[in-house]
């Protein structure tokens, strides 16, 4: 993920003549932090690895998720800094790179030994951010809960000490050091809309691209198959979907998608998929998730669940299925060279960070697959952490609707200037979007 990461912005840069010093500092992080540290679980003293890496402020403080899970590496963490940095920039925001996490299985402790490991992670970090130096937020298995406790722990490391002679915090300097994290609980600094924020960005995403798509200019060649293809001249109502993830991101994706008119068919997590030909509902999925621990076998069509509507497919099988739009919400390098043969999805909409490994890429791009690339796609969630962190910063509370407005607007942009350069320079999406990252970086 990293030579992938590293290797699309040395090409880019290649593409826009830029100097190997520029290169160099697109390229390598600012900041490796890495941690070993010890919290109590099961009643015993366990150690844990921890990361959190700054990589790039030129467009301002360092922004990026913090993830709980196994099978977290600092060349991981170092790729989804790398690739922050230029999310931020594609979708106009004034933010930098960086990344946090921790190797652990969050699903294997109790919830006051994830508080524990949360408070010591934070402590660790605690010199190196603020909310002008580097601002993290939630990733995959952290929540607004976990960020709760980490403002909390992060504000008690800024209180001075009573013998020191610096002088205390006021209550206004205390609430903005709050803006320190986001993804935090509403009504504790939280925005409203956060949460739902980067599958509704997706999803705005896809429906604006769908318009371009239509009036079909740069897809003419090589894509050919939209020329042949009527298939996406239909009605948003007649698209189908399937959304591999059905976690924060993919969960909300499939229900806006559904509630925008799409026909979300497959969904899926860690332990199955559901397949319903006449279209599921997301929200009854997730219910029936809820009861049984899986959407495996939550036929779930209009308001009820029934045996008769959908059948179980694997995850592997959901990924092949012959759907318009293909959504992998989970996990990187989904999509590769075992199976990128058998995707038959005209567009694929890159919801996680990194699904795509780059042959299956290569692959699906000159097959005339649209790929919308993870930097733009899943843009939504940096984009209203920005939101929130903006009315911390300025002590205001906006309401879900403005909240909304402003996102679509600006994903609606950045769709705009990424399409219009793909068009221009007849590149693919993610070309025009590394490019433009680029320029507006090394312009500053
Ligand atoms: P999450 O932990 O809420 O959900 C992950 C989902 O993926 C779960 O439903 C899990 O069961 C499922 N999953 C795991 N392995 C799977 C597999 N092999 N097959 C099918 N499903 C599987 O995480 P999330 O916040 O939804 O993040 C998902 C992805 O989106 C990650 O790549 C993350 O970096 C990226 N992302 C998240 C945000 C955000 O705001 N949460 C923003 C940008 C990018």
């Amino acid at each position: 993920m990293l030579e992938s990461a590293q290797g699309i912005i040395k090409k880019t840069a290649k593409n826009l003549h830029l100097t190997k010093d520029i290169v160099n500092r697109l390229i390598k992080p600012n900041y490796i932090h890495e941690f070993e540290f010890t919290v109590k679980a099961k009643g015993r003293p366990v150690i844990y690895k921890g990361f959190r890496i700054q990589h790039n402020n030129t467009l301002g403080p360092y922004k990026g998720g913090i993830r709980f899970h196994p099978g977290v590496t600092k060349e991981e963490v170092q790729a989804l800094a790398t690739l922050m940095t230029i999310k931020c920039a594609v979708a106009g925001i004034p933010f930098g790179g960086g990344k946090g996490g921790v190797v652990v299985d969050p699903k294997k402790l109790t919830e006051s030994e994830l508080e524990l490991l949360s408070r010591a992670y934070a402590r660790l970090i605690a010199p190196f951010i603020g909310p002008n130096v580097d601002v993290p937020a939630p990733d995959v298995n952290t929540n607004s809960k976990i960020m709760e406790w980490m403002v909390d722990e992060y504000i008690k490391t800024q209180i001075p000490n009573p013998n020191d002679q610096q002088k205390p915090k006021s209550k206004k300097e205390l609430e903005q050091l709050r803006a320190t994290f986001t993804g935090k609980l509403v009504g504790k600094g939280g925005t409203l809309g956060r949460t739902e924020a980067t599958g509704r960005g997706g999803v705005i995403i896809l429906k604006a691209l769908l318009k371009k798509i239509n009036v079909g200019t740069i897809f003419k060649s090589p894509e050919k198959w939209v020329n042949q293809d009527s298939s996406l001249q239909k009605k948003i109502g007649g698209l189908t979907i399937a959304v591999q993830g059905f976690g924060n991101v993919g969960y909300y994706f499939a229900k806006i998608a559904s509630e925008e008119g799409f026909k979300v068919v497959a969904v899926s997590d860690s332990h199955g998929a559901v397949y319903v030909k006449g279209g599921l509902s997301p929200e009854k999925t997730l219910q029936c998730k809820k009861e049984n621990g899986t959407v495996a076998g939550c036929y779930c069509k209009g308001s009820v669940c029934d045996l008769r509507y959908g059948k179980e497919i694997t995850n592997e099988a959901l990924l092949e299925l012959p759907v318009d739009v293909l959504v992998p919400s989970a996990l990187e390098n989904v999509i590769n060279g075992e199976n990128m043969r058998k995707i038959k999805a005209k567009i694929i909409v890159e919801m996680a960070n990194g699904p795509l490994t780059d042959e299956a890429y290569e692959f699906l791009s000159k097959k005339g697959v649209i790929v919308v690339p993870d930097v733009l796609a899943n843009s939504g969630g940096v984009t209203v952490s920005y939101l929130e962190w903006f009315q911390n910063m300025k002590n205001e509370k906006w309401s879900e609707e403005k909240v909304n407005q402003r996102l679509k607007k600006m994903m609606e942009k950045a769709v705009e200037v990424i399409w219009r350069k793909s068009e221009v320079k007849r590149i693919p999406l993610k070309q025009a979007a590394f490019e433009l990252a680029i320029e507006r970086i090394v312009k500053k």
